[in-house]
């Protein structure tokens, strides 16, 4: 399989060599098994790996990757392959019961939100499913895997499903689970995926093969965020270094949905470096007191990216937040001598305490503070 040698095996799927190795092996040896659980943080590659295995699977060249040109490969290319299955929360229909067919009793809104979230998941295998209403995977998504996982496939090849997150099963579902985890049926095999394994019953646990999904390294992300996003290598760079190890992550924070958020940037430099300190101090407050953990370090991430490329532009290099190009211009040209560098290590510093559990309020006024006294000393 000269294929392996030259080149990076499995190249849709980011980084995870270990993790690749182990298939691999599994896969030369024949010696599958018929379920996986592969847990990991968010963003790390976990659907994308379990869809790339899918393929390998039913790839009609037989060989150890997906030759990307059969028939079977361009039917999974396009989310429409018969034997590889995505089982992911669904909205629950009017009058739905658990035996009707878990698309069966949606509304036109409902299905046409689900068909395109999961075309988009076979494109994108990093992109997260959201579905309007869908917070669990329901009990008859999973009867279904129980009974189609009895019947045999038209080419004979192993039926995959994929089940994701797997701790989105409620409990009926996870038991219905567990008994198709307990009679095994040789024409399929489920994946399981998850980054709150502790969620998930023991009895499941321990009747897949477990494989951990460490976070991905800078240099992976990096190298991901060139390729696939077009970035430039410092800015690639600056990104990889934010999303902690998740390429999800990463496309999160270049996302369009995050402007709004971006938008809220400049009033708040404006408010911590403009006019007096008990202002200043309310502002803080009322800010903090609105968001929670998750939200303070998106906004302090953002805030590091917009300090970033505050320095950037005083180089003349190429920005991220292109839209506030203006606020950023004004920013520059009037601290023109701050310490931008001593101001992202103190925004830095704030991003870590926010992580260990700080008291989020005190953390942030502390960085006003900070930021006010690097910044405006040089005004
Ligand atoms: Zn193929």
């Amino acid at each position: 399989m000269p294929s392996e040698a030259q080149g990076r095996l499995w190249p849709r799927v980011i980084g995870q060599d270990r993790v690749k190795r182990i298939l691999l092996a599994a896969l030369r040896t024949e010696r599958l098994p018929h379920a996986y659980l592969f847990y990991g943080a968010d963003g790390v590659g976990k659907d994308a790996m379990a869809l790339e295995l899918a393929r390998v699977l039913h790839c009609e060249r037989n060989g150890t990757t997906a030759c990307g040109t059969c028939p079977s490969c361009e039917r999974a290319a396009n989310g429409r392959h018969p034997d590889i299955r995505v089982v992911v929360p669904l909205p629950v229909g009017k009058n739905e019961g658990a035996d009707d067919d878990p698309l069966a009793r949606l509304n036109e809104t409902d299905l046409r939100a689900v068909q395109e979230q999961l075309r988009e998941k076979t494109v994108n295998p990093y992109h997260r499913v959201s579905i309007p209403r869908a917070t669990i995977i329901k009990i008859n998504s999973i009867r279904d895997v129980r009974r189609e996982s009895a019947m045999s496939t038209s080419d004979g090849r192993r039926r995959v499903y994929i089940i994701t997150p797997a701790d989105a099963m409620g409990e009926e579902a996870a038991n219905t689970l567990l008994k198709t985890l307990e009679e095994p049926s040789g024409g399929c095999m489920l994946i399981l995926t998850t980054s709150r394994r502790d969620a998930l019953l023991p009895t499941i646990l321990s009747r897949c093969q477990n494989v951990r999904f460490d976070p991905l390294t800078e240099t992976d992300l990096m190298d991901a965020l060139i390729e696939r996003n077009g970035l430039d290598r410092e800015t690639a760079g600056f990104v990889a270094r934010l999303a902690n190890g998740s390429y999800t992550s990463a496309l999160g924070l270049l996302a369009e949905e995050t402007l709004q958020e971006r938008a809220f940037i400049p009033s708040f430099v404006r408010h911590v470096l403009g006019g007096s300190v008990m202002p200043m101090i309310e502002d803080v407050e009322r800010f903090a007191a609105a968001r929670d953990r998750a939200a303070v370090e998106r906004f302090l991430s953002l805030l590091l990216m917009w300090f970033r490329d505050a320095m950037v532009m005083t180089r003349g290099g190429r920005i991220i937040n292109v839209d506030q190009e203006e606020d950023l211009r004004r920013f520059t040209a009037r601290f023109q001598s701050a310490d931008l560098l001593c101001a992202m290590r103190d925004i830095e510093r704030a991003l870590s305490l926010v992580g260990r559990n700080i008291y989020i309020k005190l953390v942030l006024l502390q960085l006003a503070v900070q930021l006010r006294r690097t910044i405006m000393t040089a005004e």
